[in-house]
């Protein structure tokens, strides 16, 4: 037993469990080909132009990357009509996260999250001493009524995700203009928006909107998802500038690097790809959906890309069969769903490999 004084809430966090790699379950199970639908990446990968680009190797990493991004932000501001001083990048929008609550957290304060979320909320705020307050979803959807009763006079940023993770739920228009009239204009709301891109043009919020008239509202996004360079670690959040260049403080210089910058700007440059994917995908996912409803597999109707699918009592038996063919999903467990899988939507031909199988494993299991 170490000597060294490790802080308490370390200490008492969950061993870090990394997920498992393509060439770790080729190799247990002697397989040729692996299927990665655990972590949502998207599997038709980068725009091509990125792939070119980089054939001609990486000349200028011998300098320190631009630690104000100023081409991409210059790219993105464009893009989405909002000033250049109102976003900030990080290593993935992990790191934004965390920042956010380095910035604002300590031990006299408390964020509320929907349980279960996405990890990264809980662990920045243990990070800061803060009190985590839990507020159970409901039906799969973020509740928004009970997420505003719970704010307290120590409440100081709520987190909000849509489409959600694990569950693929939205938060509606009307959900949204509740919360943020209804929050305290010392909450920073955040609005996780990972997978915004997969959510169907009338059910999609133009939250960037709100910016205007809520100074306490950060939207984060991400370039590990649709723009299929998770590997690069990029992502960034939009709000006001008084909050960001507060929070742009505390960042250590290099954080994005200089392929991740490259490459940001080439997906951005590279819509006509965006687009061909996100149709893709959503097509992809009605066809899952309707499999599944025709077999009687109970699923969260989802707007992402990926599924929660009810996988009975046995699912980690079905997810080790499933290993075995080469198909690797995330246990529900580990996402605050047991019982459960989370897939993400793939390939077509990989989609109906992996829907068949699945299904003879669910029979198997659940006779
Ligand atoms: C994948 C994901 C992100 C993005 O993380 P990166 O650090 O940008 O790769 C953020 N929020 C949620 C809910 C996600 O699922």
């Amino acid at each position: 037993m170490t000597n060294i004084k490790i802080k308490p809430w370390i200490s008492s966090l969950p061993e870090y469990i990394p997920g498992g790699t393509i060439e770790e379950i080729k190799e247990k199970y002697n397989l040729k080909e692996v299927y990665k639908l655990a972590s949502n990446e998207n599997i038709y990968g980068p725009s091509p132009k990125i792939i070119e680009y980089f054939k001609n190797g990486f000349s200028d990493i011998k300098y320190y990357p631009d630690s104000y991004c100023r081409q991409l932000r210059k790219k993105l501001s464009r893009k989405l009509g909002v000033s250049g001083d109102s976003i900030i990048f990080g290593n993935g929008t992990d790191q934004i996260i965390e920042m956010v609550c380095d910035a604002i957290l300590c031990k006299n304060s408390n964020v509320i999250v929907p349980d279960p979320t996405f990890l990264t909320y809980e662990k920045s705020a243990l990070k800061n001493e803060a009190e985590v307050i839990k507020v159970p979803l409901k039906n799969f959807r973020q509740d928004i009524k009970s997420i505003i009763k719970s704010i307290n006079k120590d409440t100081a940023v709520i987190f909000l995700t849509s489409p959600h993770n694990p569950t693929g739920t939205i938060i509606t228009k009307e959900e949204i203009e509740c919360a943020l009239e209804n929050i305290r204009k010392d909450i920073l709301v955040v609005l996780d928006e990972a997978y915004i891109e997969f959510v169907p043009e009338k059910y999609k919020v133009d939250s960037l909107k709100y910016l205007k008239q809520y100074d306490n509202l950060l939207i984060m996004r991400t370039f590990s998802k649709i723009y299929g360079i998770a590997g690069l670690r990029i992502g960034y959040g939009i709000g006001s500038s008084e909050v960001i260049s507060n929070i742009t403080k505390l960042m250590q210089p290099f954080v994005v690097n200089s392929i991740a910058q490259v490459a940001a700007i080439l997906s951005l440059e590279d819509d006509d790809n965006i687009s061909r994917n996100v149709d893709t995908i959503i097509k992809e996912r009605e066809i899952f959906s309707r499999r599944l409803k025709q077999e009687g597999i109970q699923f969260v109707e989802s707007y992402s890309n990926f599924i929660l699918i009810k996988a009975g009592g046995r699912s980690t038996k079905i997810i080790e069969e499933l290993m075995k063919k080469g198909f690797m999903v995330r246990g529900g467990e580990f996402l605050g769903f047991p019982g459960y899988i989370r897939v993400s939507i793939s390939l077509p031909e990989i989609n109906k490999m992996f829907t068949e199988l699945f299904i003879n494993l669910y029979r198997e299991y659940n006779s």
